[in-house]
């Protein structure tokens, strides 16, 4: 937590539809949906021009069509969203070392690490600029949020939209947040939000008001005790350059190769839980989850599976990893497995889960006709530099 608002978070403002409208005239002004346009498909941008009639994202596209029927309804067009982005994040790059891309079009940066002196006057100063430089080179508008933490950063830049620019004060914090949904806090994704929830806990004071105990005791200790500290306002976590933080994995290497099928099993959904606690503790989600199996010969493989949002479920990566494993012969002994999840996201930039889901779903197709290679990252594995891994003791590392 900083003395002063030098951590920045931009957020495009309906970021794929004014793209469409700020490389095509005719559209400007006008209502634009972009999204899948067959039978199941969903709104994955609505432009402000269409949200006054109460059109929004993850919404079936049917009924996008019976709110506005005269909007421009388009398919995701990714090669042109990419070019905005580069422009976007070419522009944060001037401003800092430290810029942490969430998405195409959502970012953190550090200021401080890139030399503006840490005050309110300093920091507001370097995002007006920025906000008039991002217009000026691509016509679209972003909003910001400066804070002394990335959770209230982005926070800010949430309060900020359609084209604006909060700065939050170090030291209002607690107040600001009190009142807000627990979801708000990195950390909680639905599957805490659920546990909090039937354990009455709605608000990020009653989150506080719950104590650091009472969370351990509803989440673990890891997680118990960060989000305790995130619900104080208390959040310090750094902005991480994107090389730094595309996956997490966790993996075990055995004394004995494992040959009974069902032990296999069981390592992996045990691995996965403890991927999943990594996950949490970073305060993030992810959309892949990544297997890895060396077998007895040392021949070593992965699959992945991409799920259709990011998630920090436990069940949901244990489930996926099971599915993952199905698919590998195992019969003649394995020397490791290893469980990661990739894609990663932080949990309040997926804060409606279900509508990343459905908007992935949406915008599916059309990705995998643009794009060659998927947002996922790397799989685990020693290719990969620079894994998350556990601490010492837990896993033994293969000699490799
Ligand atoms: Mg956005």
């Amino acid at each position: 937590m900083r003395g002063a608002p030098t951590i920045l978070h931009l957020d495009m403002d309906a970021f794929y539809a004014s793209a469409e409208q700020a490389a095509k005239p005719s559209l400007r002004g006008k209502p634009v949906i972009v999204g899948g346009l067959g039978p199941r498909g969903v709104v994955a941008t609505a432009s402000y021009e269409a949200r006054v009639f109460g059109v929004h994202s993850a919404m079936a596209m049917a009924q996008a069509r019976r709110l506005c029927p005269n909007a421009a309804f388009l398919i995701p067009r990714f090669a042109l969203y990419r070019k905005v982005s580069d422009a976007v994040m070419a522009l944060l790059h001037t401003l800092s070392p430290l810029v942490e891309p969430l998405s195409l079009d959502e970012a953190f940066v550090d200021l401080e690490a890139g030399g503006t002196e840490p005050t309110v006057e300093a920091a507001r100063a370097v995002a007006e600029r920025l906000r008039a430089d991002i217009r000026a080179v691509t016509g679209l508008t972003g909003s910001v949020g400066l804070a002394g933490s990335k959770m209230l950063a982005k926070i800010g830049s949430e309060q900020a939209k359609p084209d604006g620019l909060v700065v939050i004060e170090p030291g209002t914090e607690r107040d600001l947040l009190g009142p807000m949904p627990v979801r708000t806090l990195p950390g909680v994704g639905p599957a805490t939000a659920e546990t909090l929830r039937r354990a009455g806990i709605h608000t990020v004071a009653e989150t506080r008001e719950a104590g650091e105990a009472e969370l351990v005791r509803l989440l673990g200790r890891a997680h118990g005790t960060s989000l305790f500290l995130m619900a104080e306002g208390r959040d310090e976590r750094p902005v991480v350059a994107e090389r730094d933080a595309k996956s997490i994995s966790v993996e075990d290497t055995f004394d004995v190769d494992l040959t009974d099928r069902t032990r296999v099993q069981l390592e992996i959904a045990r691995l996965a839980d403890r991927c999943v606690r990594r996950l949490r503790e970073a305060g993030r989600s992810g959309r892949t989850v990544v297997i890895k199996v060396r077998r007895y010969d040392f021949s070593t493989l992965t699959r992945s599976e991409t799920l259709r949002g990011p998630t920090d479920d436990p069940a949901v990566v244990r489930e996926a990893a099971a599915r993952l494993i199905d698919g590998v012969e195992t019969t003649a002994g394995v020397r490791l497995l290893g469980v990661g999840v990739s894609g990663l996201a932080d949990y309040t930039q997926e804060d409606l889960f279900a509508q990343a889901a459905q908007a992935a779903e949406a915008v599916q197709a059309a990705q995998a006709a643009h794009e060659a290679v998927g947002d996922a990252g790397p799989p685990p594995g020693p290719e990969r530099p620079e894994p998350v891994r556990e601490g010492a003791g837990e896993a033994s590392e293969d000699a490799e």
